[in-house]
């Protein structure tokens, strides 16, 4: 047997064993009910979430310098959290305004760290609005989007090692941490699949309404962001959230679905307090 030949059976027997190892890293998501494909531990999604944190911050302006406001965000966030089945997931969720005036976006990293823009929150106008928004960001983390992302991106045995190193020790070797620095560029540049959307507007109906907020405002928020359109360009929540076809249709499916009698009176938009706690704050921005 030549070399070229050789070369390439044991390059076609470690594709064979990366498949093997893909196609068997297999777990049932608990809230879900989903058969997933992650190599990423939950613990290990912490770290990576955290080691992401600042590199979102810094890409979007760093947090918004309001400690008040940042508290009503995480405390909005946690309402949804506590409140629904997500609580059960144990991840560590925190949520952080970004500064970024421009940019009308939320992001999700794995492991719990979640962050909405200055410029998106300004274009909202309800508590329950906020809530949608906070409630989608935490489907993608529950849903495990992220660390499904990365086992497809193959970054594979090598990427749990460092997460690893850097869960038990902050400097981690020079390797390891060049394949972390890799996957926090992924998942920071994340961009989410048809699938991963639907997914997070169910989970995101069901955990804001367990949570006491009127879900119909996910459907506002849609509506809001698809008038925010300048020149034609969505803004970036829909252009990095691709826009599943009527998706405001499915949401509204969703709703019935969930409540064939109307949405209960008790589940709340809370648009005063809204108005009371964001609206002066962002004045004069
Ligand atoms: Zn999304």
């Amino acid at each position: 047997m030549n070399q070229g030949l050789f070369r390439l059976g044991l390059g076609l027997l470690f594709a064979f064993f990366g498949l093997i190892s893909y196609l068997t890293s297999t777990v049932e998501n608990p809230i879900t009910g989903e058969k997933q494909r992650v190599k990423l531990t939950p613990r290990e999604e912490v770290a990576l979430g955290l080691q992401g944190r600042q590199r979102i911050a810094q890409q979007f302006g760093g947090l918004y310098p309001d400690n008040q406001l940042q508290a009503y965000i995480d405390q909005v966030g946690q309402q949804v959290v506590q409140n629904s089945v997500a609580s059960t997931s144990g991840y560590p969720f925190e949520f952080h305004l970004l500064a970024d005036p421009k940019t009308v976006n939320a992001f999700a990293l794995p492991g719990g760290q979640i962050f909405i823009t200055v410029a998106l929150l300004g274009r909202l106008n309800s508590e329950a609005q906020l809530a949608g928004v906070l409630a989608h960001e935490v489907g993608h983390v529950i849903g495990r989007h992220g660390a499904e992302h990365l086992a497809k991106q193959q970054l594979g045995g090598s990427l749990v090692t460092a997460v690893g190193v850097a869960t038990t020790d902050e400097q981690g070797g020079g390797r390891q941490a060049a394949v972390l620095a890799q996957a926090v560029n992924q998942v920071v540049s994340l961009r989410y699949g048809r699938e991963d959307e639907l997914e997070s507007d169910r989970l995101g109906v069901r955990f804001m309404s367990e949570a006491g907020y009127d879900p119909t405002a996910l459907i506002e928020v849609m509506k809001i962001l698809d008038a925010a359109r300048t020149g034609g360009s969505p803004p970036e929540f829909l252009s990095s959230h691709p826009n599943p076809g009527n998706r405001v249709e499915r949401l509204q499916d969703l709703i019935a679905q969930q409540y064939p009698n109307g949405v209960p009176a008790n589940l709340q938009d809370r648009p005063e307090e809204f108005a009371r706690i964001v609206k002066p704050r962002l004045q004069g921005r």
